[in-house]
């Protein structure tokens, strides 16, 4: 059993205000691991203070001394990345390579953003004007459990690269993590005050930095509803934010598409993360002429994925990270066969190999209707669905008809068709054909999958405010 009872404030290891304990679990048996004591509204304004008191020195650092700090950062993360793998297969349940993926994910962060610091313009002429970019001030980060320590270094790494401070509160469910990489940031050598983390519930912690005078940005992994209450809750003091958000991501498979090729990166879009991923493709738009033929490919393929234990080498899909979670899939699995989808491989319950822990047996329903909840909401499980079309103009029609923006897929053999059909999905990214990720690029979301966009230059002007000075 580990116990968590610190908290991290003003460049200390602090006994929080707070007194609730928090059930830590290992989802790949359900049993529970540790406790966390959670901070409370008092703890996260003794943050938000020091975060306050540090930004003006810290505001007024170079370039150079920032790249430096954040290289130092990286250094120190990568350090612990062993033990940080560790942490995310057993709170998290990710297999191993997801967990040595989200260590590197990290460490990556802060390479980026000194990367990105290196050739940043922060001031500029225009016309008479001077334009400077100026830091905003105090910064709330607010992370999911699905990549929590990933996100706490990515944000933070463009709030230092930014000149501004920070105030993190990361997943509840996540504490071993975080606890890790705290310590990891704090043997970096960062000034007191420049990040301060307050582990606790969303509607103390999380409520609090977003209605608070003194943050003047929220920067939130998510879901949607909580993006929606962030926003709500920020308006009155006119907060900055960058939300991202949730996804229904179409993998848009054409007519010309190899299925040797196209299947195997539909449930590698489909099913990263073991579903639980915000740009997961999750309906899968196949031509109507193909459907048989892909309905076979893919069942083919899924009866040989490895829905299991994460230590195991061979397992593609860990448990969900906890019983509600897993309740809530089993639920639109439920849905799907009540609403009429044709269940082709998979559906509720455990997989056969597996006794407790939140396994799911990796599911796809074909026949799938545009407007059936499994293809509206987002399951964030590994549920798929194949919805077949006519024309490609229809495929287009269908990918677009979806309250989210955030990812896109397209698989097809002729490149210029593929990207004339990418160039018109509403997503914040398209991946054609399996292409790598590039990690400089703006990622965020159209419509309701959020405001704003990470990484990168983008990433870094989201912490940025133009000030103009004539004369
Ligand atoms: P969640 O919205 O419930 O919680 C995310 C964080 O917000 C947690 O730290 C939580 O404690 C906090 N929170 C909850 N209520 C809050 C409130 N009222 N005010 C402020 N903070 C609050 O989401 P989750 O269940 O932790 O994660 C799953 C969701 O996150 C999925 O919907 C997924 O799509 C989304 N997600 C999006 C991305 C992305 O980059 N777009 C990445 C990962 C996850």
């Amino acid at each position: 059993m580990k116990t968590i009872d610190t908290i991290y404030i003003d460049g200390a290891f602090v006994t929080p205000h707070g007194t609730e304990l928090f059930d830590l679990h290992n989802p790949a048996t359900g049993r529970v691991i540790g406790q966390v004591q959670l901070g409370d509204e008092i703890d996260t304004r003794a943050a938000i203070a020091a975060a306050k008191r540090a930004f003006p020195a810290f505001s007024r650092s170079s370039r150079q001394e920032r790249i430096a700090l954040l290289n130092r950062l990286a250094d120190a993360v990568q350090a612990r990345s062993a033990e940080l793998t560790e942490a995310v297969i057993e709170e998290y349940g990710a297999p191993i390579s997801r967990a040595e993926w989200m260590s590197d994910y990290a460490v990556g962060g802060f390479r980026l953003a000194a990367q990105t610091l290196e050739t940043y313009e922060f001031t500029r002429r225009i016309g008479s004007a001077k334009v400077t970019m100026e830091p905003l001030g105090v910064v709330g980060l607010i992370t999911p459990w699905n990549a929590n320590a990933g996100f706490i270094c990515n944000k933070l790494a463009m709030v230092i690269a930014s000149g501004s401070t920070a105030v993190i509160k990361p997943s509840e469910m996540s504490a071993i993590q975080t606890q890790i990489v705290t310590e990891a940031l704090h043997e970096a050598g960062v000034p007191a005050g420049v990040f301060n983390i307050v582990t606790g519930r969303g509607e103390v912690v999380g409520a609090e930095i977003s209605a608070h005078r003194d943050i003047a940005k929220v920067s939130f992994t998510g879901s949607t509803a909580t993006g929606r209450a962030i926003l709500r809750a920020g308006a009155e003091t006119m907060k900055r934010v960058t939300l991202e958000l949730g996804g229904k991501s179409p993998m848009v498979i054409l007519d010309d598409a190899d299925f040797a090729e196209a299947v195997p990166f539909a449930l590698m879009a489909g099913f990263m993360n073991s579903g639980q991923a915000c740009i997961a493709g999750t309906r899968i738009l196949v031509p109507r002429a193909r459907l048989a033929e892909f309905e076979a490919a893919i069942k083919a393929a899924v009866a040989e994925v490895r829905s299991g234990a994460p230590r195991d080498p061979e397992t593609a899909i860990g448990p969900m990270v906890s019983q509600r979670q897993w309740d809530r899939v089993q639920s639109y699995i439920r849905k799907g066969s009540e609403e009429g989808a044709t269940l082709l491989i998979g559906g509720e319950g455990r997989p056969e190999e597996t006794k407790d822990g939140w396994f799911v047996r990796p599911t796809v329903f074909t026949d799938v209707r545009n407007d059936m909840t499994i293809a509206r909401d987002e399951i964030f499980g590994p549920v798929l669905s194949i919805i077949p079309y006519g024309t490609e103009s229809d495929a287009i029609a269908i990918a677009n008809d979806t309250d989210y923006g955030l990812h896109a897929y397209v698989a097809g053999s002729d490149p210029a068709r593929a990207q004339a059909v990418a160039d018109q999905l509403v997503a914040g990214r398209v991946v054609i054909n399996g292409a790598p990720m590039e990690p400089m690029a703006p990622f965020g979301g159209f419509k309701q999958s959020g405001i704003g966009r990470e990484n990168g230059v983008f990433g870094l002007e989201a912490y940025l405010e133009p000030k103009a000075v004539m004369g």
